[in-house]
């Protein structure tokens, strides 16, 4: 290995910024981590200051060197992967920004979505982004802003400001202000990309009225956007760049139509490869773009489930029943079943297939034996239900059918959880040693283009799995389960359609 084969991750996520520098082995040689604040102006909203943001991953890269003896010139390549949808305005002259970051969580545009939903936009958006029409992503966001303060679209239209998600911002201040761009990934996720065509659409920028010179030139996933002006990285090559997801996925290996992976954090992030094709489908699931390497697209589906780790969480701090999240695992492989006990993490509805709004969280077949084992075991029984429903849509929708499930996120940790995973999938869940899949998939997509890794047989060759889970569930014991589960589920949508 030549010493100056190191590959330099930047992971912007919601609450931190971290960076990690890989050696050629993809083994992590240094990584920090800075939080970062989230401003709650209003119920609902959300924000960050984005020269904060920016200051955080400025950080990260001076401590990040300061961890070991390299230097910049050890460097071959840097590799962004970010929180989607977060969007930033800025002025082109000065790089100041004109309004805060308003977080992929902010709501404050869901108005303006319903009056889309009412004007009938929704299969066109379907159809040209891959999305629902959701607060969520970035387009109506942006829309807010110029409606808020009208002469903001007339210097946006004079060309004197910028507009990027959070890649663009970081990648524009890098290479100290010289280049605005975004991955298509990225793009994917604004509400204005046509991911079957991979440029703005006219027609969606007309209908949010949102000045098309202010959007960034759309870029693939792996290749030299530009060089880092200043500081201890000068002169390193940006060159790879996706969405936090969309670089877990590759970050798990997952490059080939049929592969896929769960993240287990907070909620749940499942994200299939379908290559070539954009597959749509009627159940809510998204589809965006996954990368594009060397003229090559490949496209994604991906289900979310709003909560997952919250749910343990919640059983420890709101219900006092664990003193940690390890307790979860140890309780529910203390009894030798559920003993009848299911759960619904529906605290804020239900998400895909469902999409229910109205849906609450309940726990069903309560007995007077029941404790705190019951209610950990259903709860993690519960993380595997909403993923075992997402991979069901998926295989629905896709040509290839998901034949193995990789996983990271915090609470793969749990072998119970990944075992029942593996039970009801009917297919192997496998872990891997090195589970910060995100970060991994920024620095192979960059290291890629640099040519430290020739190719995406290398970096499977990389891949070290940790363990797998074979499905141990016979049919009758699954069917079973699906059958309990669903009915739980849709008692829990009843509650919620009930008259107060
Ligand atoms: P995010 O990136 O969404 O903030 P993480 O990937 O860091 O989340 O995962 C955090 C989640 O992992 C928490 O919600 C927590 O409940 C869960 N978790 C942590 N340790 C365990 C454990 N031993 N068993 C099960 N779940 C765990």
């Amino acid at each position: 290995m030549s010493e100056n084969n190191y590959v330099l991750a930047l992971d912007q996520g919601t609450t931190s910024s971290r960076a990690i520098l890989f050696n050629s082995r993809g083994e992590a040689a240094a990584s920090v981590q800075h939080p970062l604040q989230q401003i709650f102006p209003r119920p609902g909203w959300v924000e960050y200051d984005p020269m904060k943001l920016l200051a955080s991953v400025r950080q990260t890269v001076v401590d990040v060197f300061r961890e070991t003896d390299l230097t910049g010139r050890s460097v071959a390549a840097i590799g962004i992967t970010n929180q989607r949808e977060t969007v930033i305005l800025w002025e082109r002259a000065t790089g100041k920004p004109v309004y805060n970051a308003i977080s992929w969580q902010c709501r404050r545009s869901a108005k303006y979505c319903e009056q889309l939903r009412e004007s009938g936009l929704e299969d066109l958006i379907r159809q040209k982004t891959g999305l629902v029409i959701d607060p969520y992503f970035s387009g109506t966001k942006l829309r807010w802003l110029f409606d808020q303060e009208p002469s903001l679209r007339s210097r946006a239209e004079r060309g004197e400001l910028l507009f990027g998600t959070v890649d663009s911002w970081l990648i524009w201040n890098l290479t100290g202000g010289t280049v605005h761009c975004t991955d298509y990934s990225n793009a994917s996720r604004t509400m204005l990309f046509d991911i079957e065509r991979l440029c703005w659409d006219e027609e969606l920028c007309r209908i949010l009225e949102i000045p098309m010179a202010v959007l960034p030139e759309p870029v693939p996933s792996s290749q030299i956007y530009g060089y880092v002006a200043e500081g201890e990285a000068a002169g390193v090559p940006i060159c790879g760049s996706a969405g936090d997801q969309q670089a877990a996925l590759f970050g798990q290996g997952c490059f080939e139509p049929g592969m896929a992976k769960n993240t287990y954090g907070t909620g749940c992030f499942t994200l299939m490869n379908t290559g070539r094709e954009s597959v749509r489908d009627k159940n809510g699931l998204l589809t965006s773009v996954g990368w594009s390497i060397n003229g090559e697209t490949s496209y994604v589906l991906e289900g979310s489930a709003f909560h997952a780790g919250s749910a343990i969480q919640w059983l420890r701090d709101e219900c006092g029943m664990l003193q940690t999240a390890h307790d979860v695992d140890i309780l529910a492989e203390s009894i030798p079943d559920n003993r009848g006990v299911y759960f619904v993490p529906a605290f804020t509805g239900l998400g895909a297939p469902y999409w229910d709004h109205a849906a609450r969280g309940c726990f069903f077949g309560l007995t007077r034996g029941c404790g705190r084992a019951e209610f950990s075991r259903a709860v993690l029984e519960s993380i595997a239900f909403e993923v075992s429903d997402l991979v069901a849509v998926m295989n629905e929708a896709a040509p290839v059918p998901i034949s193995e499930l990789r996983v990271d996120g915090g609470a793969c940790v749990s072998d119970f959880l990944l075992d029942f995973q593996a039970g009801l999938l009917g297919i192997p869940v496998e872990r891997p040693v090195y589970t910060e899949s995100t970060a991994l998939g920024a620095a192979y997509l960059a290291g890629l283009a640099a040519g430290v890794w020739g190719s995406t047989g290398d970096l499977a060759s990389l891949r070290r799995s940790e363990r797998v889970f074979p499905p141990r569930l016979s049919e009758a014991q699954r069917g079973r389960a699906l059958r309990n589960w669903h009915d739980a589920v849709a008692l829990a949508r009843r509650w919620g359609d009930r008259a107060e």
